[in-house]
């Protein structure tokens, strides 16, 4: 079932003249509203006049993290404060938050993707969203409340934290859909575990996990655990929050909503955009969106594209999992090295369990990698020749990946911090 077939499964054509038509207005408004774009576009002698559809959009240029930055707090507002009707930020640990606006319609906007991608895990307004991504500058609470009560679902803004109180309110209340980070649905389920609950036995059904980078094996692990469909969604504060995209129960890449977020790939070195297939940086364009419109905003995520039409019958432009980010891609002794890789091999091993950190420090002249995981309860009790073997696998696993040599470590259950909402599994302290 689609939440709009109309949009959802359009053709070829339909998309290119619908898209074609909003790069039109949304590079008009940039231009005429945003001083930003105005210099941009006078530097390079680029005038609306000659975008006229949506081929044309590599004559445009990039938009940076660094320009939300520089422009903080609302220069790239396109409209009066008095159409901004709500504000949101990203975490952005280091230095000034990235804002976002939203007049009335960009809400309108939002609850209709965000019904989508909540319609793509099966939810109707039968359902019951427990919501445990955080409520409140963070865009993912608000956005997936916005698109439950789009569909007319029953949604239990319960925010992140207090985990027991979840799990009981979880059990009493019987919710269906379930939606948090990957890292928190694991909390949940060794918490709710603890308290001798069964999940498989709860009406939980399927959730919309995101908001981080997690592996297929987390997922499959994830799905095990909690006797769930757990399906990937995608999006980012620039953009407009969750609600870009999310999978369909094919599993084959996140199906984005290309009616209003444009994607490109580029190799980010060179800013040459890529064929289908290839791997490099998302790059979106907000065909529609009034209040913080962006033209080719680089996320740093990388990912590839997959066209064609999905055997869940929609066309929309589908993409890989992000396979991490640009700025979190980590280069250990001149090898690329992204966390993902690593977690797809500790979730496969017997006797961890999916926690782990990631540090990197310098020894000498040289980057050392170690990587910490935690042991399961079965595991403690055996030999510790036993634990050794299991190291040895993880770490000749990881290091036929990587094709660098790394350190790994068994660690005693729980000591591995939990996260209610983005975890942190890297540390760097080469830079610190
Ligand atoms: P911040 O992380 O600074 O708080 P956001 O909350 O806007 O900012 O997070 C957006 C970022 O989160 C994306 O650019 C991406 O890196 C990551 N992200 C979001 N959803 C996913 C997902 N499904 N898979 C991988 N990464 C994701
Ligand atoms: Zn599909």
């Amino acid at each position: 079932m689609m939440w709009n077939n109309e949009r959802e499964a359009l053709t070829d054509s339909g998309k290119k003249a619908l898209q074609s038509e909003a790069l039109k207005g949304l590079v008009k408004r940039a231009y005429d509203k945003i001083p930003f774009y105005t210099e941009k576009f006078d530097e390079l002698g680029l005038k609306p006049a000659h975008i006229s559809s949506i081929e044309d959009i590599v004559k445009l240029p990039f938009t940076n993290k660094t320009d939300l930055r520089d422009n903080y707090p609302f220069g790239m507002f396109a409209v009066p404060m008095s159409e901004v009707v709500e504000t949101h930020t990203s975490s952005g640990t280091t230095g000034k938050p990235v804002i976002g606006g939203y007049t009335k319609k960009d809400i309108d906007l939002w609850s209709e993707v965000m019904a989508r991608c909540l319609t793509l895990s099966g939810t109707t307004s039968s359902d019951v969203v427990h919501n445990a991504y955080g409520y409140g500058l963070f865009t993912g609470g608000l956005g997936v409340h916005y698109g439950a009560r789009r569909i007319g679902a029953t949604v239990i803004p319960v925010s992140g934290g207090n985990t027991k109180r979840q799990v009981m309110i979880m059990q009493d209340f019987g919710s269906t859909i379930l939606t948090c980070t990957p890292s928190y649905t694991l909390y949940l389920a060794e918490v709710g575990e603890e308290m001798g609950i069964d999940f498989k036995r709860l009406p939980l059904r399927a959730g919309n996990f995101g908001a981080e980078p997690w592996s297929n094996n987390m997922r499959i692990e994830i799905e095990n655990r909690l006797g769930l469909l757990a399906l990937d969604i995608y999006g980012l504060t620039e953009i407009i929050g969750p609600g870009v995209g999310n999978e369909c129960e094919q599993k084959t890449g996140v199906h984005l909503c290309d009616d209003h977020f444009y994607p490109e790939i580029i190799n980010p070195d060179t800013g040459e955009v890529l064929p289908p297939g290839e791997v490099g940086e998302l790059v979106i364009t907000t065909l529609t969106k009034e209040a913080t419109p962006l033209i080719r905003y680089r996320t740093r995520d990388i990912t590839a594209l997959k066209p064609g039409k999905c055997a869940c019958g929609r066309t929309s432009m589908r993409m890989e999992r992000i396979m991490g980010r640009t700025d979190d891609m980590l280069i250990i002794r001149g090898v690329n090295v992204f966390p993902s890789q690593i977690e797809e091999v500790l979730v496969r091993i017997e006797g961890t369990e999916p926690h782990y950190r990631i540090v990197i420090d310098r020894v000498g002249s040289l980057d050392v990698l170690e990587v910490l995981v935690e042991m399961n309860e079965k595991m403690i009790s055996d030999e510790i020749k036993e634990l050794e073997q299991v190291e040895l696998k993880i770490k000749s696993e990881i290091e036929s990946l990587l094709g660098i040599k790394v350190g790994v470590k068994l660690v005693e259950p729980k000591t591995i911090t939990r996260s209610e909402g983005k975890a942190k599994r890297v540390f760097d302290k080469r830079t610190l």
